[in-house]
């Protein structure tokens, strides 16, 4: 998908935004090189017996990021590409998204150098469960609570929970959540992301000038994140999805595309790419398309400056984690188009995984309602706190988020007191 951005350290771009935030809020050397290191970082090398015959060996990561403010969380991704600079980036930024909707969490994040989609599940049962025993002695429900990522699943939380739970001897719901409802998980959980990303975009709408009704929106990424946010968007706030994309391409309709039925397109062909009566484009050109929300929601460093003047949506949301380059947020802002930055934007999925984790340490569940509710209530919230600093410090919406989020933990760290 993308182009020389892809070439960019994502670590360095958090450690740029770390240190843009620390300048407006004057924060000292110590507290900036605190802000600017991950606490803990665990590399594992690991064997898996493959189905051909034969063992080959996988490299995992574990970062446990900050831990200010209680026990780290964050998600883990299988992918080809994956290096331990992401997943540093990713601890970091699961770091600020924890801190700006409140949880009583710090951020980490986890990922194994591996190709999903050539390996079999019983492959990729052994590589969990293996990966989770490399790993379990630094997660645990009041340490480190892992989740999906990108070709993760609720098979893959289940199959760690099972391992950490062999190991300690006794079951352990509450050491991942993503989890299915059978074995500890939330109601809702499954859709959080898109859905919290939803009712941000449902918020912001009036600040940047457009209706959500009748308003048309392009998706790079109609996985998890992104189909369901563009479901939502359709089925309950009335939008027009002009454009949604996977790994293979992307498609285009200006007319409207029916998410569900592009959802069972893809689930019958294993791509969107082909859907009846839909142009193809690029995931490229998605990006360009003409619309008023535009929603990344696959892998990092989709606008740089290469592109980002060629936006055409009134507002980003970015369900993905770390899409915009910084020099892109500029552009976009002069631009007056309004970035709903990641930490916040898809900040339902760790939000629902914290109700998740709290019904599973406390062994009492919520129906339905009750988790969709609490969580519009977060992400309403979060929002007018982002909203308001952005207004007050008359800065684009990522550096109000970070801002808010930054001092939080910053807060935690000076009240705790460096030790000894
Ligand atoms: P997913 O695997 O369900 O979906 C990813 C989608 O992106 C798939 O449709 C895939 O085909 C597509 N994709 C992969 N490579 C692509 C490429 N090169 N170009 C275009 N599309 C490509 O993953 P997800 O859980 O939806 O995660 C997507 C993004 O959202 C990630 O950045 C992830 O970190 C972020 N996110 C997810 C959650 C969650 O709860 N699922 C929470 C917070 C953030």
């Amino acid at each position: 998908m993308a182009t020389e951005a892809s070439t960019i350290n994502p670590f360095e771009t958090a450690k740029r935004q770390v240190d843009i935030v620390a300048d407006l809020l004057g924060l000292d050397s110590g507290v900036r090189e605190i802000l600017k290191h991950p606490k803990r970082e665990l590399t594992v090398n690991f064997p898996v017996r493959m189905d051909k015959g034969g063992y080959k060996v996988f490299t995992g990561y574990r970062v446990q990021y900050n831990m200010a403010r209680g026990p780290t969380k964050g998600g883990i991704r299988y992918h080809p590409q994956v290096t331990l600079d992401e997943v540093r980036a990713l601890a970091a930024w699961m770091t600020w998204k924890c801190a700006v909707v409140n949880l009583p969490y710090g951020g980490g994040k986890g990922g194994v150098i591996c190709d999903p989609k050539h390996m079999s599940q019983d492959e990729l049962q052994r590589l969990t469960r293996r990966y989770a025993s490399e790993i379990a002695p630094i997660i645990g429900p009041e340490m480190d609570i892992p989740a999906p990522d990108v070709y993760t699943d609720s098979q893959t939380m289940a199959w760690i929970m099972d391992t950490y739970s062999m190991q300690k001897g006794y079951s352990v719901p509450g050491v991942v959540t993503g989890k299915p409802i059978s074995l500890g998980g939330s109601e809702g959980r499954g859709e959080a992301t898109g859905r919290g990303c939803s009712y941000v975009i449902r918020e912001a709408a009036p600040h940047a000038g457009i209706r959500v009704k009748g308003g048309t929106v392009a998706v790079q990424g109609f996985g998890n994140a992104g189909s369901i946010a563009a479901k939502l968007l359709h089925d309950e706030q009335g939008a027009v999805i002009v454009a949604v994309s996977d790994s293979k391409g992307g498609i285009y309709n200006a007319g409207g595309l029916n998410p569900h039925t592009v959802e069972e397109h893809k689930h019958k062909t294993g791509s969107v790419v082909g859907f009846p009566g839909a142009k193809s484009i690029t995931n490229e050109e998605i990006l360009e398309t003409k619309c008023d929300i535009l929603i990344p929601a696959a892998l990092e460093n989709q606008i740089s400056k290469k592109n980002a003047d060629k936006v055409q949506a009134k507002i980003v949301a970015e369900a993905a984690n770390g899409p915009t380059l910084p020099e892109a947020d500029t552009i976009l802002h002069e631009r007056k188009v309004t970035v709903l930055p990641d930490i916040l934007a898809n900040a339902g999925g760790v939000t629902v995984s914290y109700f998740e984790w709290a019904q599973d340490i406390s062994g009492y569940f919520w129906p339905l309602a009750e988790v969709n509710q609490k969580l519009e209530n977060v992400m309403v919230r979060s929002y007018a706190d982002v909203h308001k600093v952005a207004e007050e410090r008359h800065v684009h919406n990522r550096t109000a988020a970070y801002v808010l989020a930054i001092q939080r933990v910053v807060d935690a760290i000076n009240i705790r007191g460096i030790y000894p």
